[in-house]
């Protein structure tokens, strides 16, 4: 499994980061596959690649529920 670093996704729904690191088999640093593991470079949320041959996104797990304001 490779750990590959990737700016290009969509930026993670908790921190709006958009650095996130994305574990595949076959990947590569332009080319993902669907149900590559994507962890936000900031937080750590994580997510699934879901992608349809010419590009590829991020379906984010649910954020969790927004703490009380502070
Ligand atoms: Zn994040």
């Amino acid at each position: 499994m490779n750990k590959i670093e990737i700016d290009w996704l969509d930026s993670c729904p908790k921190c709006d980061c958009s650095e996130h690191v994305v574990e595949t088999v076959e990947g590569a640093k332009d080319y993902l596959f669907s149900g590559d593991k994507v962890t936000c470079g900031e937080c750590e949320h994580t997510g699934e690649i879901d992608a349809d041959g010419e590009t590829a996104w991020v379906n984010w797990d649910d954020p969790p529920e927004p703490a009380n304001a502070i």
